[in-house]
């Protein structure tokens, strides 16, 4: 799948449209989701055109690959979840129901999370 310049995370990187930040540096930005599942909702994003963790993981400069696991690692203790938990999260494609085309890392946090996945299907 080619990479949309045109998608919503691609607009917010540009700062066309708005986010509530929580971090950003060189690698990557990091803003609360609009539409939050746990207390904590965050979404970490890589600075690159990339749709997801299969072209991000599978073509990304070394720098960047780096630069960006630290940012997701440094956000998560951020929002001071590094004592009581989290889950990241980053789906990819249509049987994760992925809905933006750019790398995201889901972090959620707050609560107890529950199992894994949903038993349907
Ligand atoms: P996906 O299903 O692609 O892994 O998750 C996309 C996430 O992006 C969803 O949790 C959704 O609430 C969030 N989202 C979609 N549009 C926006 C937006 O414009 N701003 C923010 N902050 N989050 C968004």
């Amino acid at each position: 799948m080619a990479y949309d310049d045109q998608n919503i995370f691609a607009k917010i990187l540009r700062g066309e449209i708005p986010c509530n930040k929580i971090f950003e540096d060189d690698f990557a930005l990091a803003f609360h989701d609009i539409n939050p599942q746990a207390p904590t909702h965050a979404l970490v994003i890589p600075k690159g055109p990339y749709v997801s963790w299969d072209d991000f993981s599978a073509d990304a400069p070394a720098d960047l690959v780096v630069g960006f696991v630290r940012a997701v690692g440094h956000v998560a203790r951020l929002l001071g979840h590094d004592g009581d938990g989290y889950r990241l999260l980053a789906n990819h494609g249509a049987n994760a129901h992925q809905e933006v085309p750019h790398l995201h890392v889901h972090i959620f946090g707050g609560r107890p999370l529950g199992p894994m996945l949903t038993r349907s299907g």
